[in-house]
């Protein structure tokens, strides 16, 4: 599936958050692999997205829709780090084990 390099600039902040499906997701990885200008604009987009995304839910004045954006956001962090944290320690038990074989 090839996506329009307009599609694919909309996807890009959800893919970049983390909050598009796994269809898009798979399809805008695809197209930035083959595309050099959206992934131009994927790259700028991550630098620039932390302060001026806030930026404009703030001058709309839209604050629910920043809490709702950085409840997400924490639910997201929340999900990286215990996924982090139990792999660590399937791979601290599973080299328990192996040492525990010898
Ligand atoms: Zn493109």
């Amino acid at each position: 599936m090839s996506l329009n390099c307009d599609i694919v600039m909309d996807l890009v902040a959800l893919y970049h958050d983390g909050e598009a499906s796994k269809t898009s997701e798979a399809a805008v990885k695809e197209h930035l692999k083959g595309c050099k200008s959206c992934r131009e604009f994927y790259r700028q987009y991550g630098v620039a997205t932390p302060a001026s995304q806030s930026f404009n839910f703030m001058s709309n004045g839209n604050y629910s829709e920043l809490a709702k954006h950085m409840r997400v956001r924490r639910l997201w962090t929340v999900v990286a780090v215990l996924g982090y944290v139990s792999a660590s320690l399937c791979a601290l038990i599973m080299l328990l084990m192996r040492i525990r074989e010898e």
